[in-house]
């Protein structure tokens, strides 16, 4: 989608600190990190969120998953947490599906 940032982040049109590419995902560093270590992993896929996930294109999510682990261990992140949020009330800023990668700094539960 041309007047999507994450699509555009995808394409090379806006510049991005690259984690990690393949063909089916897009990792990259937050622009406004909430931990020390905070990446983003996406579909290339345009989906706006979890709740368009479907049986039609949820492989990639799996996909996703795995991508998740091989950073994380890579990195050596022991402890992490994975976030998703859908809707404006749970704080998607971005309709373009992502995963937060959070690390490095104790965190609250129930998060605020
Ligand atoms: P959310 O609010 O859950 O939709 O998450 C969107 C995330 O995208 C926020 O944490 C933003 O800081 C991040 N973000 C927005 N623009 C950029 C950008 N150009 N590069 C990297 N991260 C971005």
């Amino acid at each position: 989608m041309s007047d999507c940032l994450f699509c555009r982040i995808i394409a090379g049109e806006i510049p991005s600190s690259k984690v990690y590419e393949d063909e089916l995902c897009f990792a990259f560093n937050d622009i406004a990190p909430q931990a020390p270590t905070h990446f983003l992993v996406i579909p290339k896929a345009h989906i706006p969120s979890v709740s368009a996930i479907s049986a039609e294109n949820s492989a990639v999510v799996a996909h996703i998953f795995e991508v998740i682990a091989k950073i994380a261990k890579e990195q050596g992140l022991e402890s992490y947490r994975v976030v998703s949020n859908i809707g404006e009330q749970a704080g998607q800023s971005v309709f373009h599906l992502h995963f937060h990668v959070l690390s490095g700094r104790d965190m609250t539960w129930p998060p605020g």
